[in-house]
């Protein structure tokens, strides 16, 4: 594991939410309801989360665009500029914890804050660590030609390219794949 499990199950909520963005040349918004909003925080297993209301769905969409630019950032700097605003927002409250059997470790936001105020103070925090451990370059788009999803590149060598929609890395795959047939002639 690279980072911390809060840290990268912080880094997967927020790549799921900013990619619920409409792609470049869609429409097609994946949180736009009550009902996305629910499934998004079952999906992500958030717990004690309360009554969701229209207001957090608004703030929830709100933080989208700005976590989004975090993915393309050309220096540490830049990302830290971005990231210590996004902190800023939030209130932080570090609380030490060991639920559900993790070790020890902190949680930065109260369990009764708002939604959007969670999500904030704790994938800003994840994204700090991630920069602080000099390891921001796993921070980035998906390379599929027509695809520019958020991705966190995990893997021990860097070596993640593609999103996980399915469809990204095999695709190409088999673009591929036909153009070395092609070359060989048959
Ligand atoms: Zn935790
Ligand atoms: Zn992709």
């Amino acid at each position: 594991m690279t980072f911390s499990h809060d840290t990268e199950q912080a880094l997967g909520t927020l790549v799921r939410l900013v990619n619920t963005l409409p792609a470049p040349g869609s429409q097609v918004d994946e949180l736009k309801t009550l009902e996305d909003l629910d499934k998004f925080i079952h999906d992500r297993e958030f717990s004690a989360v309360g009554q969701l209301t229209s207001a957090d769905l608004e703030e929830v969409r709100a933080l989208r665009g700005m976590f989004a630019p975090v993915f393309t950032t050309g220096s540490d700097a830049e990302a830290a500029g971005l990231v210590n605003a996004i902190i800023a927002r939030g209130a932080s409250t570090p609380k030490l914890t060991n639920h559900d059997g993790h070790p020890w470790h902190i949680h930065y936001s109260r369990d009764d804050a708002s939604l959007a105020s969670r999500i904030t103070v704790e994938c800003g925090i994840a994204l700090a660590q991630v920069i602080a451990s000099g390891e921001r370059e796993r921070l980035r788009r998906c390379e599929a030609p027509d695809c520019d999803d958020a991705l966190i590149d995990l893997s021990r060598n860097r070596s993640k390219r593609y999103c996980d929609a399915r469809t990204c890395g095999n695709r190409l795959h088999v673009a591929a794949y036909r153009e070395r047939r092609k070359t060989a002639g048959e």
